[in-house]
């Protein structure tokens, strides 16, 4: 999907108030945020967030700090990223390192990492090729958990239930297939939002069986079959969470 661009890769761009944070900045991440109408600025970002050092997640990250930092001139911002993102082939280049204020490396369950008036914790570690973290942040009464690449496991589920997220953003990579790799598959995306149980749900990070399966209708039928509200991500998807979690009502 990412090599083909069938559907872009730049990751999210996350507004808490005034804080701003972009999370896992793939391929083309600074060519859309500029492109978007009106552009989304990275020297307003607070912070940038890898959940893992995989290109599709960190291809843009040092192209993404220097726009953050005016190219290292205005030292600023934050970086979270796991060890292994950092050292021995890292994905974010050592000269753009020095270039933000602080880098917090995330560890399993670590935290709370604090940007702006936003709180970070991560999650249990993935059962991923790299050191893999997913994130679960809070800003006010809202809590927002982001569940990354990776295998499923019963305790994956646990973790984000006892985060107890308002909205569960997940990444779907598979849709039903024998393949052992290490990502979920919609079955298991599926028992995953089942077991947390959000109010909102967002799918995302489709391969290509997945596409052909059409999303939203997968979406609706989740959302149908477990009442929970289901949002299958699209390129330029924007979401006002706090409506849409407050649509669910109580
Ligand atoms: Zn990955
Ligand atoms: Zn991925």
């Amino acid at each position: 999907m990412v090599a083909r661009q069938l559907r872009a890769s730049g990751g999210m761009w996350f507004r808490f108030g005034a804080t701003q944070i972009h999370v896992d900045p793939g391929p083309g991440a600074l060519v859309r945020a500029l492109s978007h109408a009106p552009p989304f600025n990275p020297r307003d970002l607070d912070a940038i967030a890898l959940s893992h050092k995989h290109l599709d997640h960190a291809g843009d990250v040092t192209a993404m700090i220097e726009a953050m930092t005016s190219g290292g001139f205005r030292k600023r911002g934050v970086l979270l990223a796991p060890n292994d993102a950092l050292v021995d082939e890292p994905t974010v280049l050592p000269y753009a390192q020095r270039f933000v204020e602080r880098i917090d490396v995330v560890t399993e369950r670590g935290g709370p990492y604090r940007v702006g008036d936003v709180e970070i914790r991560a999650s249990i570690r993935h059962i991923h090729a790299v050191e893999t973290y997913g994130m679960h942040l809070t800003h006010g009464n809202m809590r927002v958990s982001y569940l990354p690449c990776g295998r499923y496991f019963d305790e994956l589920v646990e973790d984000y239930a006892l985060a107890n997220p308002d909205v569960l953003i997940v990444n779907v990579l598979r849709f039903r297939d024998g393949m052992d790799v290490d990502h979920l598959t919609w079955d298991q995306a599926r028992a995953v939002v089942e077991g947390v149980r959000p109010r909102v749900a967002i799918l995302q990070h489709f391969g290509t069986k997945m596409l052909e399966a059409d999303p939203s209708a997968l979406a609706q039928t989740l959302e149908d079959d477990l009442g929970i509200r289901a949002i299958a991500a699209r390129d330029n998807l924007e979401v006002d969470l706090t409506t849409e979690v407050a649509a669910v009502g109580v």
